[in-house]
């Protein structure tokens, strides 16, 4: 996976790894091949250790009181999951990577998201990571609409709140 400018790969990857942890470390390998990551060298407990711990901080990014709470949450990832960028040709196109090349799976998956979803927050705006609005369902989401004002994490807890608040109304 390329991050593209706004971290949209990233920040999806993120969430879907937080709302569903991953059990053993093939079922990580597996669901980061499908959302795109090229899964170079062998994945095992360690680095599935590693990127549960990642996966914690990150949702105390998603759950941050504020803008500025949530940047310092995530500048304190970045200082330790990122390293100063570098031009790299290495899938034929030039892009940047924020890390050497010989790091771990997980050291290379934590630099993705850390970076991913820095971008995602400036490019897109700082409130754009948040829980579904039904409580019993909390499901983490990152906001990639165009309005931005995404509150559930699919249409149907949409529907179930719109069906409880016209009950509510009701009564
Ligand atoms: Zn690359
Ligand atoms: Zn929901």
């Amino acid at each position: 996976m390329h991050l593209n400018p706004y971290g949209e790969g990233a920040v999806h990857l993120a969430a879907d790894l937080v709302n569903h942890r991953p059990q053993s470390a093939e079922e990580l390998a597996d669901r980061c091949r499908t959302a795109g990551l090229v899964v170079e060298g062998p994945v095992g407990a360690a680095d599935l250790a590693r990127v549960l711990a990642l996966l914690d901080a990150w949702e105390s990014v998603v759950d941050a009181a504020g803008e500025r709470e949530r940047a310092e949450r995530l500048n304190r990832m970045l200082a330790a999951d990122a390293d100063h960028p570098r031009l790299t040709d290495h899938a034929g196109g030039w892009h940047l990577h924020y890390r050497d090349d010989d790091r771990s799976f997980a050291a290379v998956l934590s630099t993705l998201i850390a970076v991913g979803t820095a971008f995602h927050l400036v490019g897109r705006g700082m409130h754009r990571l948040g829980r579904c609005a039904v409580a019993e369902c909390a499901t983490v989401f990152a906001d990639t609409t165009r309005t931005g004002r995404r509150r559930y994490c699919t249409q149907r807890c949409a529907n179930r709140d719109a069906v409880r608040r016209h009950r509510a109304a009701g009564r």
